[in-house]
């Protein structure tokens, strides 16, 4: 990201949500982004997202610049890159553990059977393989997160975001998840993760701390040591 802002229009009021945020994530580092409520974290997370578009700057994944693209052109490259995980899991109700798992793959236009397949490996690696026909509502809070993380790798994606992934888990449960995204980023995926909880973010490789819209820390967690290092923005 480079130099992103966001403005919200509030009646007269114009709101900077963003102000001039330019971030780089290498490939296979776990980013932590932390900061109070109403900081910026989930609007700075949906851009990286393509959830939401910036009011100005300019955003590259994976090396494609993302300004000019039309809608359908965004939803594509999302679909195609991102593996999304919430705090409340988002399940879809009506649809068992299995075809939540499965739907990435539908907007992604990959074929029945291989979805079938790699759902069932996902939920396997996640030890959900034995509950792909449950509904959400007949899982646990753990275990939906559980199907919601097999949903997220389902695609493969370059970039995995979190957006406080454990804040509706208890403890136990939460470091469970924790170990899981742990698992992944040492696989090599590419993690960014919003929370308030310190303890996570100590185990990050790298933390960012937002305040009003602006980056106001950013530091390496140096495993062998327990050192922080800053690093240039
Ligand atoms: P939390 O920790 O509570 O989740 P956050 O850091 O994720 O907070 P954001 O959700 O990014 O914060 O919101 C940042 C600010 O932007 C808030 O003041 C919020 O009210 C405002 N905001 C977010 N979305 C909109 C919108 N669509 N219109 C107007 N203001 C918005
Ligand atoms: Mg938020």
């Amino acid at each position: 990201l480079k130099d992103i802002t966001k403005v919200y229009k509030r009646g007269e009021e114009e709101l900077s949500i963003l102000k001039s945020i330019s971030l780089t994530v290498k490939d296979g580092d776990f980013v932590a982004i932390i900061g109070p409520s109403g900081s910026g974290k989930s609007t700075l997370m949906n851009t990286i997202g393509l959830l939401d578009v910036p009011t100005s700057g300019s955003y590259k994944l994976d090396g494609v610049a993302t300004e000019q693209m039309s809608d359908n052109a965004l939803a594509e490259l999302r679909n195609q890159k991102i593996g999304f995980i919430f705090q409340q899991f988002n399940l879809l109700p009506r649809l068992s553990a299995m075809e939540n798992v499965e739907l990435p793959m539908i907007y992604a236009g990959i074929g029945k059977k291989e979805r079938r397949e790699r759902a069932q490996e996902m939920l396997t690696m996640l030890g959900m393989g034995q509950r792909g026909h449950h509904k959400p509502n007949e899982l646990s809070g753990g275990q939906q997160q559980r199907v919601a993380i097999a949903r997220a790798l389902a695609i493969s994606p370059s970039l995995i975001l979190a957006d406080e992934p454990t804040g509706a888990l208890d403890s136990r449960t939460g470091e469970e998840v924790l170990e899981l995204i742990l698992q992944l980023n040492q696989q090599g995926n590419t993690i960014v993760l919003i929370t308030h909880d310190h303890h996570i973010a100590n185990n990050a490789k790298r933390v960012i701390a937002l305040r009003d819209g602006v980056i106001i820390d950013d530091y390496r967690n140096d495993a062998q040591s327990g050192m922080q290092q800053e690093v240039s923005v």
